[in-house]
């Protein structure tokens, strides 16, 4: 019965949220984590890819300090090279 009461809980929707933070701005993501390869996206819009650090191997810290590639989430950003303009930056 009680594994029965655990997949109901696993299954609810809005439970599983990606919850990835952004590199520089540690704004957190607000999407199921079924999003990709979708790009995360916070709440104030700001929407971006990233990947495992290759500084710290995703562990967040270098040597005993924040990593600051990735800023101490273990993620750094990917810098996709689109020909998309940048408006506004
Ligand atoms: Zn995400
Ligand atoms: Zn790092």
């Amino acid at each position: 019965m009680e594994a029965a009461i655990r997949e109901h809980r696993r299954g609810r929707p809005g439970e599983d949220l990606c919850g990835r933070l952004h590199a520089r701005t540690k704004v957190e993501c607000v999407l199921p984590d079924t999003h990709y390869p979708r790009p995360h996206y916070a709440l104030d819009g700001t929407a971006w890819h990233d990947a495992l650090c290759g500084t710290c191997h995703g562990g967040g810290t270098r040597d005993g300090d924040a990593c600051a590639d990735c800023g101490g989430v273990g993620f750094a950003l990917l810098e996709l090279s689109e020909d998309e303009p940048r408006p506004g930056w």
